[in-house]
């Protein structure tokens, strides 16, 4: 995935690779240290380099083992695998040089994550990650004697790889249109022609006061109908703009006289 990129499909996220390239120096039940896990060791496309990664969905930090510099987010919501199944599940993230947060953290799909490196046990500058189904905050020891994440999922039935480069590692992988969606539970926001304008707020920004990026012209087209991509927070949805592309939108109860979700639209389709 590319840093701040989003995928959500009728109010689901894609769980999207968190590399932006992809370059396995240990694979799945890897001699070295994975043996019967379902872990992998990625570095970037040049060696020694501490890449960024990035939230694969939105996420909170629930457990850091500060020793081997592991790290567990736990998916926030219920999100869609590259097998098709939808379930919480949490990545285990190792060697990170550059932990600067604490348990509770919480990191939007597409925020940065982490960079890879060689704290801990690691020999070279890469990132160790392994899923596991659920919500995990632990690790077991398997019969191997490697500690292995519970409920551990192979990885190409976990990540969408769209805009990741597979330098070395062979799987069967799997893109977003593998998996079509249909989209039978659409909801569209109608906002009202007596709306004069409405402030739009970009997805990596807080949306309050001050931060907007634009402004809708409800009024000028008769009223305004988007399709609701998902609902970041309370009274906040994310919409897909003609001239701004993806961004929040405020929809709380103050001006609820002025709009109306349904799986209709109502107006023009602004997008
Ligand atoms: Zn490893």
């Amino acid at each position: 995935m590319r840093k701040g990129q989003i995928s959500i499909r009728n109010s689901i996220e894609d769980v999207l690779c968190p590399f932006t390239d992809w370059y396995c120096t240990q694979g799945a039940d890897g001699r070295f240290s994975h043996m019967g896990s379902e872990a992998n060791d990625i570095r970037g496309i040049k060696s020694g380099i501490h890449y960024p990664y990035f939230a694969p969905v939105d996420v909170k930090c629930v457990n850091i083992n500060v020793k081997s510099a592991f790290v567990w987010w736990q998916s926030i919501n219920q999100v869609r695998l590259a097998d098709g199944s939808i379930d919480y599940v949490t990545f285990l993230c190792g060697h990170d040089n550059t932990i600067d947060y604490s348990i509770g953290k919480i990191l939007k799909q597409g925020e940065q994550i982490g960079n890879m490196g060689d704290a801990g046990n690691a020999t070279g500058v890469h990132c160790h990650i392994e899923v596991g189904r659920g919500k995990q905050d632990s690790w077991v020891k398997n019969q191997y004697g490697v500690y292995c994440i519970p409920n551990q999922i192979p990885l190409e039935k976990v990540f969408f790889m769209n805009d990741t480069n597979i330098l070395l590692g062979i799987a069967d992988w799997k893109y977003l249109d593998d998996i079509l969606i249909e989209d039978n539970r659409k909801e569209y926001l109608n906002i009202s022609d007596l709306a004069d304008t409405w402030k739009i707020y970009p997805i990596d920004k807080v949306p309050v006061k001050g931060n907007e990026c634009g402004m809708l012209r409800p009024s000028k087209f008769g009223g305004l109908s988007y399709v609701i991509k998902g609902y970041p927070q309370n009274n906040v949805a994310l919409i897909e703009t003609r001239d701004f592309g993806l961004v929040q939108i405020y929809i709380g109860k103050d001006v609820s006289q002025l709009f109306n979700i349904t799986n209709q639209p109502i107006y023009n389709l602004a997008t």
